[in-house]
């Protein structure tokens, strides 16, 4: 059996000195880990939280100093009748956060006609290129299972456009 050291003895601080270092080394990690604003969010919330930074950052890229819808050209600006609008859309699609496949709509063709696809092709094609547009519509039926730390990472790097663009552009 161990033999225990009286109270006050070196040895005996020792020990205690070491085992407040673990625990404070514990106590730090997990406080890390809550101090981290996502650390309590489930998956699914911070997918709703990625998406929607993720449509902010396209708004602003497209519209941030106004622009024009991607299918019917009306003028529009980032924060005034402006969607970012899907060309192929669904939520577990995998191209749900790619930024070829987002740009700024008008909100009529966004809600009423459904994306205005017809529209949104012709001017995406005179954007981003046919070969692309060709390359995400081979994607269309592709579902992607996206973990919460991967939403987290996207999230961040969506916040830092987002700030980046905001500076450049003079938006407070
Ligand atoms: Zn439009």
């Amino acid at each position: 059996m161990e033999q225990a050291f009286p109270k006050g003895t070196p040895k005996q601080d020792q020990m205690t000195r070491k085992k407040d270092r673990t625990t404070a080394k514990a106590k730090t990690k997990k406080l890390s880990n809550k101090k981290n604003r996502y650390y309590y969010k489930s998956k699914d919330t911070m997918r709703v939280i990625t998406a929607k930074n993720f449509q902010l950052m396209i708004r602003l890229r497209d519209t941030g100093n106004g622009g024009h819808c991607i299918s019917c050209g009306r003028y529009i600006t980032w924060n005034s009748n402006c969607n970012a609008g899907h060309y192929i859309p669904g939520r577990r699609n995998a191209l749900l956060l790619n930024e070829a496949n987002c740009h700024s709509q008008c909100i009529h063709c966004n809600k009423v006609l459904s994306g205005n696809v017809a529209e949104y092709r012709v001017n995406l094609i005179k954007k981003v290129g046919l070969e692309k547009v060709l390359e995400l519509e081979s994607k269309k039926n592709d579902v992607v299972q996206i973990k919460k730390e991967t939403f987290v990472t996207l999230n961040k790097y969506f916040l830092g456009e987002i700030k980046r663009l905001k500076k450049e552009l003079g938006i407070r």
